[in-house]
């Protein structure tokens, strides 16, 4: 089954989101299998965002992501990821949509609330670097047959 990962940036921790941010992926019908608040290393975040290293935004990035506890995620279910991504909206809060999450709560680009994975592979990359395979969880939901056909 397809798995993303998310993270509340420090952020949506500080701005008490946390709560709002779930209930969103949840409600939707989305499995959550992990779940820890967790203050990034410098190490850590320059990492997940590897990617980004030399763009001009990249030092400012890593000092706010290992600014304060985030709240990192792994959540389960078919087209996971590529949803989870139009459930959070675009990168620039200005133009996300409304009813997004970066559109109903953010007004800047470099507080934009939430991190979710770009593609299933990247996906597999960020869940293997912030979890250790055994603090992801196997359940069977009991609403099951009425979220899926
Ligand atoms: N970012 C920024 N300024 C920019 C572009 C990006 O601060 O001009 C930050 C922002 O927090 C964004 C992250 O860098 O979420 C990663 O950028 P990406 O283009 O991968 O956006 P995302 O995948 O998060 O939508
Ligand atoms: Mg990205």
């Amino acid at each position: 089954m397809e798995r993303t990962f998310l993270a509340v940036k420090p952020d949506g921790v500080q701005r008490h989101l946390v709560g709002e941010i779930i209930r969103r992926y949840e409600t939707k019908g989305f499995k959550l299998v992990g779940l820890k608040l967790i203050h990034p290393t410098r190490e850590l975040a320059e990492n997940h965002y590897a990617v980004h290293k030399e763009r001009p935004f990249f030092a400012g990035l890593v000092d706010f992501i290992t600014s304060g506890p985030v709240v990192a995620m792994v959540w389960e279910g078919d087209g996971v990821v590529a949803s989870a991504r139009k459930i959070i909206g675009a990168t620039n809060p200005l133009t996300a949509e409304p009813g997004t999450i970066r559109g109903d709560f953010g007004a800047n680009i470099g507080r934009n609330i939430i991190h979710g994975s770009d593609a299933i592979e990247t996906a597999q990359t960020e869940i293997a670097l912030w979890f250790n395979p055994e603090e992801l969880v196997s359940w069977t939901p009991s609403l099951t047959s009425w979220v899926y056909e």
